[in-house]
């Protein structure tokens, strides 16, 4: 009998998960309103609304597990998927405290993970007593649905506070201290149904704009570090018994470790342990959601992964540059959006940083 394993979005990450699940045995189907959704190019894709109970019928039918590769999953649709008789893999708990990023603040604060003093934000009083509060500089940031700095307004003196949250639309939000930090770092972890949990060497990113460009691992931090950030990730994931991979963004700072926030799913910080690692973020997620052993962690090589953002060269001139492993999600190119990335690896951090600092102008063609 053949394994199947359904995905709620079919973008890069559901077409990551796929080909990951490939070598496996393991048959992936997808489920996206977007008829050109890109992992429908390696796996069965079925064209329909999140919450469209035929779709999510077609979706399902003979599947051993459900997972998804966004989180801001309509309710009806988790609702429905339970009701198939399917356990969410990661669960409801993971989604609901993810989605938030009051809940997600107020989870980490209270399992004793330092996080960036921080305010909620609903209306004009709540805004002025926030700012009182937290001082600035601060960010302010909507409680729902931001992803690659959007939904997010600089605070830089307390007068330009009711500007900011007019330019997120005054949605309800969070204020958080703006942190000066010496880099930023994120621990992907995945735990499996038994509750074992395995952590990748610890990845440092860089962000420009809000949005991922670079990760390399293993991070330039000390031990003590990258143990706290590891136990920190795997206590976060016991507490939601989260099953599957989870990524969580850090601050290094002057003063220690601050959580940002996670992302309850693979995560772009992990895109390097597709070429660095044994066993990739990808196939350890797919492992886990169907109640599967763990595949090593171990790092074969440093790395340096680079994000294709707007524009990217042909796949032709990427596949020239020597020693690139290329990564091309086939979407249309867009000012922003992430088209694809491209790994260096070699045998020391050293070399594997060279080399994509060589290439890197040819990758970041103006956007
Ligand atoms: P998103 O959901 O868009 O990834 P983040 O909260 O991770 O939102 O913010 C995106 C980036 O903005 C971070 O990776 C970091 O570079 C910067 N940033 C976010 N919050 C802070 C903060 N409190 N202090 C300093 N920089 C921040
Ligand atoms: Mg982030």
């Amino acid at each position: 009998m053949s394994t199947t394993l359904a995905i709620l979005g079919g973008g890069q990450l559901g077409r990551m998960l796929a080909l990951a699940a490939a070598p496996l045995g393991v048959r992936v189907r997808a489920l996206d309103p977007n008829p050109d959704a890109c992992a429908g190019d390696v796996c069965e894709l079925i064209v329909g609304a999140f919450d469209d109970p035929l779709s999510l019928e077609r979706l399902t039918r003979d599947a051993q597990a459900v997972t998804y590769e966004f989180e801001n999953i309509p309710q009806t649709a988790l609702d429905r998927v339970r009701d198939a008789g399917f356990t969410l893999r990661p669960g409801p708990r993971s989604i609901a405290v993810a989605s938030d990023r009051l809940l997600e603040k107020q989870h980490l604060a209270s399992i004793g993970i330092a996080v960036a003093p921080f305010a909620p934000v609903h209306d004009h009083a709540s805004l002025t007593q926030a700012v009182e509060t937290i001082g600035t500089p601060a960010i302010l940031k909507t409680r729902t649905g931001g992803y690659d700095g959007k939904g997010q307004a600089p605070v830089d003196e307390p007068s330009a506070a009711e500007d900011a949250w007019s330019a997120i639309d005054r949605r309800p939000a969070v204020l958080e201290q703006r942190l000066s930090f010496e880099r930023e770092l994120a621990a992907v972890v995945c735990r499996s149904q038994r509750g074992d949990t395995t952590s990748y060497p610890l990845t440092q990113t860089r962000h420009e704009r809000g949005i991922l460009v670079r990760a390399h691992a293993p991070a330039q931090t000390d031990q003590q570090t990258s143990t706290t950030a590891d136990s920190w990730a795997a206590t976060l994931a016991d507490s939601l018994e989260h099953v599957g991979t989870l990524a969580l963004e850090l601050f290094d700072t002057p003063a220690g470790l601050i959580a940002n926030e996670f992302a309850p799913r693979v995560h772009n910080s992990g895109h390097w342990t597709i070429d660095g690692c044994r066993c990739s973020q990808f196939e350890n997620h797919v492992r886990a959601v169907l109640g599967w052993p763990l595949g090593a962690t171990q790092q074969g090589r440093p790395s340096v992964m680079l994000n294709l953002i707007g524009a990217a060269p042909d796949p032709d001139a990427i596949a020239a540059i020597p020693g690139a492993a290329a990564h091309l999600y086939r979407k249309a190119p867009k000012p922003g959006r992430k088209i694809g990335h491209v790994t260096f690896t070699a045998d020391t951090l050293h070399k594997a940083v060279a080399a994509a600092d060589k290439a890197e102008p040819a990758l970041r063609p103006c956007e």
